[in-house]
């Protein structure tokens, strides 16, 4: 299966050979192929902004929507100095597929801004926001495009666009977004849904390969929004958290680190990062955070950005099973070695997709105009959860595949069927 690849491939070029070892299992046509696997619109765009001290700086930002088949563009926005359009059409990509394996009504998209927020005030920040979807306010829409949060994108951020947008059609429009603040139309459990998913997606995977949740230990490297309510819920059903990362640095306890007090930790600091969180005890540092990857744990869930492990680390990680709660962090290279290692891979497509998933109760309930119990919301999340878990493995042992590709086959036969129904206008 897999194929000898020699250099390092981009994000989009991973996430093409993805599609193409499960569409050659499927033995789709060049038609079928054609209408699929490329995005449908990329759009860039140069946002001035005037800075609080007078200056103007412009900053690229990007829209793409990869598919729009199975029903409206759907995907986060991204704010990071390293994005790139290859990251982002890759980003858009893995979202159809996504939306598809979950079976919500949904196409593929994603947004992003080349820009580090750390250097920016509070006031910049908003002025970024809503000038990006003040710039794309034509390409977004409750029937249209439907961005959401993803890396360093927050609720608040979400409720400024809406804001924006809503103020640009001169009408309220909370469907055009969603992860909004809930007192702003947000839905209950929207923020903590992509991490509630992945701890469902483990708990399964858990029971298959006979681990039990309240002997296992974890580690997570990115502790944001994914990464530290994973961590939470996780520690809820009983497992141990011993190591944990983010941007400024890594720590490690044999006796577990207690996810409330980390999570409050970062709330406290200037940078809202773990950094100095080795001065409150009980934790060591990490001279290398990568090392984290490498931990003799049963649980691994990187939740940070693509391409961490790689064909360099892949050997060394001890994990029985990965639980992709980033997009794309493990490369083709890295994949096939953790195959014949023996590692479980929840794969990316369907691990986080929780959070999608719960997008799509709050576009419901921001159309209707009526909203759920947290309680309903997470009925609803852990139905589609287990429901989306279960056909990936049933089409993993039925096409004797691994769980990225039989996730690929799901959802690329859902696409290929409704792409089908709907034919071809022109
Ligand atoms: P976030 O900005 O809330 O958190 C990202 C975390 O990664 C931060 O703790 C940051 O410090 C850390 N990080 C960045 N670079 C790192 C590095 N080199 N080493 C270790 N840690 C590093 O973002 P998020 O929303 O939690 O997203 C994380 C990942 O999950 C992304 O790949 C995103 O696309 C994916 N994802 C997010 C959602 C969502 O609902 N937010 C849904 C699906 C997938």
């Amino acid at each position: 299966m897999a194929e000898k690849i020699t250099k390092k491939l981009t994000p989009f070029q991973m996430a093409m050979l993805q599609f193409d070892q499960a569409a050659k299992i499927l033995h789709l046509t060049e038609n079928q192929i054609a209408l699929i696997k490329e995005p449908r619109r990329v759009t860039e765009v140069n946002l001035p902004i005037r800075m609080d001290d007078g200056s103007i700086q412009i900053f690229k930002g990007y829209r793409v929507q990869h598919s729009v088949i199975r029903g409206p563009a759907k995907g986060g926005i991204r704010f990071h100095q390293n994005v790139t359009v290859d990251e982002v059409k890759a980003l858009a990509f893995w979202m159809t597929y996504k939306c598809a394996v979950v079976g919500v009504p949904f196409g593929g998209g994603k947004g992003g801004v080349i820009v580090d927020p750390r250097n920016l005030s509070n006031h910049e920040l908003e002025r970024v926001s809503r000038r990006y979807m003040a710039e794309m306010s034509d390409l977004f829409g409750p029937d249209q495009d439907i961005p959401a949060p993803d890396v360093n994108t927050t609720s608040q951020i979400m409720g400024w666009m809406m804001d924006t947008y809503s103020m640009h059609h001169k009408r309220f429009l909370p469907a055009v977004i969603t992860g909004k603040p809930l007192e702003m139309c947000g839905s209950e459990g929207r923020k903590k849904a992509t991490s509630r998913g992945l701890a469902i997606c483990v708990r399964e995977m858990a029971k298959h390969i006979g681990i039990d949740l309240s002997e296992a230990t974890v580690a997570i490297q990115g502790f944001g929004n994914v990464g530290s309510f994973a961590g939470e819920i996780l520690e809820e059903m009983g497992a141990r958290i011993v190591a944990i990362s983010d941007i400024d640095g890594g720590f490690y306890s044999k006796e577990g680190i207690p996810m409330k007090e980390a999570i409050e930790y970062t709330h406290k600091t200037l940078t809202k990062t773990l950094k100095g969180f080795e001065k409150m005890g009980k934790v060591k540092k990490y001279d290398n955070p990568m090392k984290l990857l490498e931990e003799d744990v049963d649980i691994l869930i990187p939740a940070a950005l693509e391409e961490q492990i790689t064909e360099e680390n892949a050997d060394r990680i001890k994990a029985k099973a990965l639980a992709e709660g980033a997009n794309g962090p493990t490369t083709p290279e890295a994949d096939a070695i953790l195959y014949k290692k023996g590692v479980h891979i929840i794969p990316d497509i369907l691990c986080n997709a929780g959070g999608v998933t719960v997008s799509y109760l709050e576009w419901v309930q921001n159309r209707m105009g009526y909203y759920w119990t947290e309680e309903r919301v997470n009925e609803d999340l852990e139905r589609v959860m287990v429901n989306a878990f279960n056909a990936v493995m049933a089409t993993a042992k039925e096409y004797k595949v691994k769980m990225r590709t039989a996730a690929f086959i799901v959802g690329i036969q859902r696409v290929t069927q409704a792409a089908e129904s709907r034919g071809l206008y022109a």
